[in-house]
């Protein structure tokens, strides 16, 4: 029976820890964090809950697979989302809701844009080409070799190459005439941490998979549902974890990693080691490999850090639901300094997740439990938060006026996390959300491989390694390490 540790305890390191037990390997997780999820996590705080990062998914059959994959019944219960969410634009008078049906969708936009349905269903029909043309071919597939690579990119039809070459707000204004339309369908950049001057077209395949292909699902019982769903199962199965354990050296003998170390001292030995902690900044902070030193990890691309608010309020707010955005009037002046800017933003652009519209019980009643979410720069550019209160109080200012409803005033429960305490918290490299960006030299094979480059028995699963960011990307990933280590290893139990 092989021996497997683990490093973290993220939705990549329990997804792959399910794999590899079910496939007859013993398991040990070690989280650095008293409890187990990552950025997947949850905050209780005096009688309200909050889910601390995501707060819903896509390719929900991303997770049916996990499960069925390993001979277990899903324990987890989905509810789809639709309308998706709503935006209230700056200087309108009303919020704008996403609805998948296209013909309610016109209706809702019939004051901004004509032939609303046409133009989104010729766009979408592109994204479903780009979608089915790419999904198995490059996006959810190892790459064994630089050959590999371009021999599963050339397998995708030369007919979609110009969308490598624009970036997805060129996209959305060929397809749309209004500001209100284009900014709606280049949302999904800020879901990769970027903004869509950043992002390449080609995800505008994303917009494709959360209208039509399989839409957003959000979690019965809360998001921290899965984490839950997966521990209990991984412990049923006899995975073992250790929390409070941060691995801080990893011992190797003949180009194999032999023992790994944590911040006590303690060491664990195992036939095959993966790390779920971020592939890039781990292999430059504890690997001490050049090609990753903080020089070099600088002058990488990151997605922006999240600046999170977590509100226990009073009353019940009417204007809102499950999902909102809150956006200004200057989308690309915003978009151009929201990356480099060393100061916090004055006129913020941000999300706000009314947690209790989907789960009551995440508060006492007749009180909301609220997320707020602004994306600002990594601790590159603006290197400390003394200044976190204000930006909150501007940001929850800002809502009041917006949903007509006294936030500040009504606040029972506050907590604020920083890109510094993100950071900290999950050993995320500056701060950033959601790992390495997804631009044109950081996809695929130039991504940081799932296998290390010297030792042959360490791995890597999560956000920054292939396939990317997002809760079904690291299910996938999850699946593309397992199929890497069979590769190399054979049969693993
Ligand atoms: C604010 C926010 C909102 C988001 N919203 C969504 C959303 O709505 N939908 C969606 O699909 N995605 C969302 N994402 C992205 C999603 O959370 C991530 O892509 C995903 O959770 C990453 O999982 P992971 O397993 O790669 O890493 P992580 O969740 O970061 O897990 C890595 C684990 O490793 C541990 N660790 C790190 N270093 C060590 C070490 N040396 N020793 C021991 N343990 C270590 C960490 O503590 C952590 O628990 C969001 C992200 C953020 C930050």
């Amino acid at each position: 029976m092989k021996k497997v540790v683990i490093i973290g305890s993220g939705l990549g390191g329990l997804a792959t820890a399910l794999r590899l037990s079910a496939m007859g390997c013993k398991v040990t997780v070690l989280e650095k964090n008293k409890t187990p999820g990552g950025r997947l996590n949850q905050l209780v705080l005096d009688g309200f809950k909050f889910d601390i990062g995501p707060s819903f998914m896509s390719m929900s059959y991303e997770l049916e697979e996990l499960f069925k994959s390993c001979g277990i019944a899903n324990p987890i219960g989905l509810r789809e989302l639709d309308p998706l969410y709503q935006v209230f634009f700056e200087g309108r008078s009303r919020p704008y809701k996403i609805h998948k049906d296209l013909f309610k969708l016109e209706k809702e936009f019939a004051d901004i844009e004509p032939d609303v349905a046409r133009k989104v269903e010729r766009y979408l029909r592109k994204g479903q080409q780009l979608f089915h043309d790419t999904d198995t071919k490059v996006i959810k597939t190892n790459f064994y070799g630089p050959l590999d690579y371009l021999g599963k990119l050339a397998s995708v039809p030369v007919k979609h190459l110009p969308y490598l070459f624009r970036n997805m707000w060129q996209e959305v204004e060929r397809n749309f005439s209004s500001q209100e339309l284009r900014v709606i369908f280049s949302l999904v950049s800020f879901f990769l941490g970027a903004t869509p001057f950043r992002t390449p077209a080609i995800y505008s395949l994303l917009n494709y998979v959360e209208f039509r292909h399989n839409g957003y699902w959000g979690v019965q019982g809360g998001m921290y549902r899965i984490v839950e769903a997966l521990v209990n199962t991984l412990k049923s199965k006899g995975v073992d974890f250790v929390f409070e354990s941060e691995v801080k050296k990893v011992h190797i003998r003949d180009n194999n990693a032999v023992e790994l170390e944590d911040q006590t001292g303690r060491r664990w030995p195992a036939d095959i080691f993966i790390s779920n902690a971020d592939a890039a900044s781990f292999r430059g902070e504890v690997l001490q490999r050049p090609a990753f030193s903080q020089k070099r990890l600088d002058k990488m691309q990151w997605s922006l850090a999240p600046f999170t608010i977590y509100l226990g309020v009073k009353g019940k707010i009417d204007n809102a639901m499950q999902h909102n955005y809150f956006l200004g009037s200057n989308f690309k002046g915003y978009a151009k300094n929201v990356f480099v800017s060393a100061m916090a933003p004055q006129r913020p652009y941000y999300y706000v997740n009314v947690a209790t519209k989907a789960y009551p019980e995440y508060a006492p009643e007749g009180c909301e439990s609220i997320l707020i979410l602004c994306p600002v720069p990594d601790l590159r550019f603006k290197k400390d938060w003394f200044d976190k209160e204000d930006l909150a109080d501007n940001i929850v200012g800002d809502l009041s006026k917006r949903i007509g409803f006294d936030v500040a005033k009504n606040t029972l429960v506050k907590k604020i996390l920083t890109p510094q305490d993100w950071g900290i918290m999950f050993n995320l490299y500056r701060g950033s959300g959601l790992g390495l960006c997804h631009g044109m030299t950081q996809i695929g094979y130039l991504r940081p491989s799932n296998k290390d480059e010297k030792l042959k028995n360490f791995y890597y699963v999560g956000a920054s390694t292939v396939p990317g960011t997002g809760l079904p990307m690291v299910i996938v990933g999850s699946k593309l390490v397992l199929e890497r280590i069979v590769h190399d290893h054979g049969s693993l139990s």
